[in-house]
């Protein structure tokens, strides 16, 4: 991935507290108004952006003159997220639409994108809005999760959201301007621009807490953040956003490599889950699925086993195992749908249909 990351098309960008809110609780809005106009010079050339906006406990926490940034205590920050958040949504809608472009809000918790039944719905929003050209704009519903059931820092949200959307780079905006080899208050302390593998070395470089003091996020959630979108096959930077127009400009940063695509997806896919059924395909849909199509139930000549919407399957084509991935229905639903076209499938199941049996994001060739 080049910086900044035009190459990639799609792409999620998290921005942290610090670049949101001022020191007074107000909101950087010329800044905004410039993250807009980015936003609205790649979506002319045709790129897909996600935002992961930050800012809803810093700046809620200013209007309701809570203490310690409204992070006291969990009721204090949920109180202070969810005036934030209203006031933070109206702002995204108001520069997106100046630029000519619509905003769309996503709340989303850790439990939307780690069972994988949510997860899916999760992934099946956020691709039917980018592919209406909509800008989504996520945060985690701070409000209402638990301790226990949070993200807590939204770098992690962002690595969990590009693998959701099927982004090939995720940028996280940030006061700091990437990995130091130390703490960069120390003297000495050296700048990396690439890590090519996130190894002990690395997270012993990372320094706990946010330096700024508004968001949650430090350098360990960071390269948290790092693992999981590597681990994915997805590279990640950390950038500084202390610049206008961040993503048009090559400010400061940290690139971490994706690990190599086919085997960290694969992996990540599998996730230590056995497959739970097999769908069979025609030598058609097989040749589709290779070159990187979804699978579609036109082509599916069997569904075998009691799987259910979420768990992993086999594909197998005629000449083997072609693929693995997430079922979109369970099996009963899915036999149903076998050999039939897209535009049959609602009269046939009596409600909305998913785009596949298999959606290619949530999919790996085996
Ligand atoms: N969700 C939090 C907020 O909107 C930010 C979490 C973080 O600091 O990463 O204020």
């Amino acid at each position: 991935m080049l910086f900044p990351p035009a190459s990639c098309p799609r792409l999620i960008v998290k921005i942290g507290s610090a670049l949101l809110v001022d020191p007074n609780g107000g909101v950087r809005r010329a800044w905004l108004e410039g993250v807009a106009a980015d936003l609205a010079d790649r979506a002319r050339a045709g790129q897909q952006i996600a935002i992961v906006s930050s800012g809803a406990i810093a700046l809620g926490a200013r209007r309701l003159a809570l203490a310690k940034g409204g992070r006291g205590s969990l009721e204090d920050a949920q109180a202070a997220a969810a005036v934030g958040q209203i006031a933070l949504a109206q702002v995204w809608t108001e520069v997106l639409a100046a630029q000519g472009l619509t905003a769309a809000q996503m709340l989303v918790t850790l439990d939307d994108l780690e069972d994988r039944r949510r997860y899916l719905n999760a992934a099946a929003t956020l691709d039917r809005l980018l592919s209406l050209r909509a800008v989504p704009v996520l945060n985690e519903n701070d409000s209402v999760a638990t301790a226990e059931i949070r993200f807590g820092d939204n770098d992690r949200l962002a690595a969990r959201v590009a693998q959701a959307a099927g982004a090939s780079g995720v940028v996280l905006l940030s006061d700091v301007d990437g990995l130091y080899d130390r703490n960069p208050a120390l003297p000495g302390a050296a700048h990396l621009a690439v890590v090519e593998r996130i190894d002990a070395g690395v997270l012993a470089m990372a320094d706990a807490g946010s330096a700024s003091g508004m968001g949650s996020g430090g350098m360990v959630s960071k390269l948290a953040a790092a693992r999981i979108a590597t681990a994915a096959g997805i590279p990640l930077a950390i950038a500084s956003g202390r610049v206008d127009r961040p993503l048009s400009t090559t400010a400061r940063h940290t690139l971490f490599a994706a690990e190599r695509t086919a085997t960290a997806r694969k992996a990540w896919l599998a996730g230590g889950l056995t497959a739970k059924g097999v769908i069979r395909v025609d030598a058609g849909a097989a040749t589709a699925l290779r070159k990187g199509g979804s699978l579609l139930a036109a082509g599916a000549t069997a569904a075998e086993g009691g799987f259910m919407r979420g768990d992993l399957v086999t594909v197998e084509g005629p000449e083997g195992s072609v693929a693995r991935g997430l079922a979109e229905y369970d099996a009963a639903d899915a036999r149903r749908l076998l050999g039939r076209r897209s535009d049959e499938h609602a009269a046939i199941l009596g409600y909305a249909p998913r785009a596949a049996l298999v959606h290619r994001n949530h999919l790996a060739l085996l």
